[in-house]
């Protein structure tokens, strides 16, 4: 079981989309990390994306881990936020005829799903179309 400040530290970088960032090369990573891969530096800062992008790429997920299964069959987005970095994420209203990719898409936050010990109900990030 977490605890309880990871939970919440957890709960504000995935409702917020609060990723970082490498003060000595730029690259940007989400979920945050502590040392750049890119360029070996320690020197990360906090760093808000963008709510906003395009879909680059989807997969249907019909076969999920045990949390998601009132969501099957549910869409999978690889997807490009206005500032180019990119990340995966559950689309969510939206037909799937209607996927396209370039597609304009925004974060909202959503109900995730229970923890079946506390019975604490999770939220997570999800893209929909922008309207
Ligand atoms: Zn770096």
């Amino acid at each position: 079981m977490q605890r309880a400040p990871e939970y919440w530290r957890n709960q504000r970088i995935y409702l917020q989309l609060i990723g970082s960032k490498c003060k000595d090369c730029g690259k940007v990573y989400f979920p945050p990390r502590q040392y750049c891969s890119n360029c070996g530096s320690r020197n990360l800062e906090e760093y808000k994306l963008p709510e906003k992008g395009k879909l680059l790429a989807w997969t249907i997920v019909r076969s999920p881990s045990r949390e998601f299964e009132e969501y099957a069959p549910y869409v999978l987005g690889y997807i490009e936020l206005d500032d180019g970095t990119r990340i995966i994420a559950q689309i969510t209203d939206v037909e799937l005829n209607e996927l396209k990719s370039g597609m304009r898409l925004r974060a909202v936050i959503r109900k995730g799903f229970v923890e079946e010990d506390s019975g604490i109900i999770r939220y997570i990030y999800k893209f929909v179309p922008e309207e």
